[in-house]
This record gives C-alpha cells, sequence and structure tokens, in this order.
C-alpha cells in the first residue's frame, strides 16, 4: 500500500490525528528542521493500544494508574511531534515548526539539544518487539513527505544521538526497510553502514 501524505506550511499532516500538545517552543531562530529522529515507545512499557501515550503527550496522564507512570512519569513534560500506532494510525502533537520535547540530552555529532533542530516521531513498540507493516507504510509516506517541506539531511535512532541512557527504536527497527521505502539513499543515514 503507498499512502500519500502533505505538511502544509503550518507544520501540520492534515492526515493526521491531530492532537495538539501544550509542550512545545519556538525553534531557536525559527530554523528549519534538518534532523529527523526515530524512536520507540510504549506504555505501559511493552504494552500496546489504550491512550496511554497520547495522555503522557497531553499532560493528562494519570500516573495512579500504572507503578511504572508513578516511578518514571510523574510531573514530565514530554511530548514528539508524531506517534505512529500498530495499525499506522498517524498522530500528530506538535507542528513541524516548533520544538517538541523527545530528545532530551543528546548529541548529533557535536550538535547538542537535538530538539532544536530536528523532528520526532515515535513508533508505538519496543525494543523487543517486532513493528508492524503498517508502521512503516505510515512512517515511509510522512518521511517523504518532511523530506519534501524541509531540508532534512539525516535521520537517526534516539539511541544514535543519546548512547547509553536510550536504546530505542531497538534492534527490532529495520533500517535497511524503512531506507528503501522511504527512497532515500545511504547518505541521510550517518550512523549506519553497511
Ligand atoms: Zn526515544
Amino acid at each position: 500500500m503507498s499512502i500519500g501524505l502533505t505538511v502544509g506550511a503550518d507544520g501540520w499532516v492534515s492526515a493526521a490525528r491531530a492532537l495538539p500538545s501544550p509542550n512545545f517552543e519556538a525553534r531557536p531562530d525559527g530554523a528549519a528542521p534538518t534532523l529527523i529522529v526515530i524512536h520507540n515507545i510504549s506504555l505501559p512499557p511493552g504494552e500496546f493500544g489504550g491512550s496511554a501515550i497520547a495522555d503522557l503527550f497531553l499532560n493528562r496522564l494519570d500516573c495512579d494508574a500504572h507503578p511504572y507512570y508513578d516511578a518514571h512519569l510523574r510531573g514530565l513534560r514530554v511530548s514528539s511531534h508524531f506517534v505512529i500506532r500498530r495499525d499506522g494510525v498517524l498522530e500528530q502533537f506538535v507542528s513541524c515548526n516548533e520544538r517538541a520535547w523527545h530528545a532530551g540530552l543528546s548529541n548529533f555529532f557535536g550538535r547538542e539539544r537535538c530538539n532544536d533542530f530536528s523532528i520526532g516521531v515515535e513508533l508505538e513498540g519496543s525494543d523487543d518487539t517486532a513493528f508492524e507493516v503498517p508502521q512503516y507504510e505510515t512512517l515511509a509516506a510522512l518521511v517523504k513527505a518532511l523530506v519534501a517541506r524541509y531540508p532534512i539531511d539525516a535521520l537517526v535512532g534516539h539511541s544514535d544521538i543519546a548512547p547509553g541512557r536510550k536504546t530505542d527504536p531497538g534492534p527490532h527497527f529495520d533500517w535497511q526497510r524503512f531506507a528503501q521505502d522511504a527512497a532515500l539513499p545511504a547518505r541521510y543515514f550517518p550512523y549506519r553502514h553497511g
């Protein structure tokens, strides 16, 4: 299946389910994003479905509902531009023109504060589960649309820019397949070799 997506001048993908998060700020100097960061997330960890990821990004997660939330997520203010659910449904929380809070402490070949110049895409998943075909399809369509709109020159995993602290998107994310699906040459993938 081939999906066509477009990013508007306002930084929103019209075909995405819009769930505007208050967790964002302006990019420094209004600079356009040049980096895409791929993540995985599931809440509770390893469980799919439900609304907990969106609730977290919308500051409405009930942290009494699960011990993991209580221990790790209370008071956290985070967001990502996009979440791709297990069935391929695309959710958007922050305009791509704004700075979302997904990467944390990070370093891209000497450039810190990767949130300043990146777009965050969360795949609903975990480090020990294969991702679903519809997720790859939506991701490829999304990345094509982002590359068409912004001067993107690199795609990385969260673990590439926060090594030792982050492990996502994990060993099950198939970079080769993704590069093929998105029709992007190897120069877009500075951390992938061979
Ligand atoms: Zn991450």
